[in-house]
């Protein structure tokens, strides 16, 4: 069994990106710039953050975190992406969710200009990769989606199972299996037989958030298991796939944690630089 190490791969996606930055920056005389506006004290959404600066400075893009507290107005949170949106130092935008209560999630997301969705959340960019344009793609599935081409480049043809169906995350992984022509099926709550569709699957990517959901006997042998889930139990962090029976007849399975995780930030800093790069034709 190929163990998918995450951290790894995306360490090798930084060095890249890293060089690329070195390049545009003697190209351009500029570098990619990288804003993020954190809304309140949330210890996750703080520990997201820290290391997503911490990543973008490693490879070498300018990057900012605006910081509000949790009782900030929205229209204030609104201008500020306003003048983000026409600040041409900022190459991409991004609001770490979730957001206060009072602050209108979607008003938020479609404030931020589509050219500087580095998560690929607005409807304009969700609209273009479900059309099979070009468009920022959400962090997670992209991280998935390179991953699992590093086990097989070919997707041409093949089974996938998508389960869940949240537009941060099973909704783009569908779009982007499709577009390279695997046969896909999206399952969720109300799928009759989880289990006999995913026994079809000769890729399975796992976006539920319930601990260890996908068991050994509803994977078919040989087949690829992206596991994105991460879940606090009593044993620690668990994904949504049972990792040690299903180890056992997969080709290739992500482990949680150090598998999706680590490919999601650095997939987020391969977003800003492909949006500087659009913003410089
Ligand atoms: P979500 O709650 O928005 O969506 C969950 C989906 O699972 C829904 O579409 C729902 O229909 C489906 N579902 C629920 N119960 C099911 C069941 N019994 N059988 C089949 N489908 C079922 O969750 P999300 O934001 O997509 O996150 C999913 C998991 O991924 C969570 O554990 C989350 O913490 C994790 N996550 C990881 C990363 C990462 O970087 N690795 C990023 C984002 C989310």
């Amino acid at each position: 069994m190929i163990l998918i190490d995450g951290k790894k791969a995306a360490a090798e996606l930084r060095e890249e990106l890293k060089l690329e930055v070195s390049e545009l920056k003697t190209k351009y005389n500029k570098v990619p710039g990288l804003t993020v506006i954190l809304i309140g004290d949330m210890t996750p959404s703080q520990i997201y953050v820290r290391n997503k600066e911490k990543s973008a400075n490693e490879v070498g893009l300018k990057s900012e975190v605006i910081k509000y507290p949790d009782t900030v107005e929205e229209k204030t949170v609104l201008e500020k992406i306003e003048e983000l949106n026409k600040d041409e130092t900022v190459s991409g935008i991004l609001v770490q969710l979730p957001l206060p209560k009072h602050i209108d999630k979607q008003k938020v997301i479609e404030a931020i200009l589509p050219s500087k969705d580095v998560d690929g959340f607005h409807p304009m960019n969700v609209g273009n990769l479900s059309s099979g344009y070009e468009s920022s793609i959400p962090c997670t599935p992209l991280g998935c989606y390179l991953l699992i081409k590093k086990i097989e480049p070919n997707l041409s043809g093949k089974k996938a199972v998508v389960v869940g169906r949240s537009n941060l995350n099973g909704k783009p992984m569908t779009q982007l299996l499709l577009k390279e022509n695997c046969t896909v099926t999206i399952t969720h709550s109300r799928t009759k037989d989880l289990k006999a569709e995913c026994l079809e699957a000769d890729i399975i990517v796992a976006a539920v958030g319930i601990p260890e959901l996908v068991k050994s006997d509803w994977v078919k042998k040989d087949a690829i298991v992206i596991d994105v889930g991460i879940n606090k139990t009593d044993n620690g962090i668990v994904g949504d796939v049972a990792f040690n029976e299903v180890s056992k007849v997969a080709k290739a399975l992500t482990p949680v944690p150090g598998g999706v995780g680590p490919m999601t930030i650095a997939c987020l800093l391969k977003n800003t630089i492909e949006c500087f790069k659009r913003s410089q034709i």
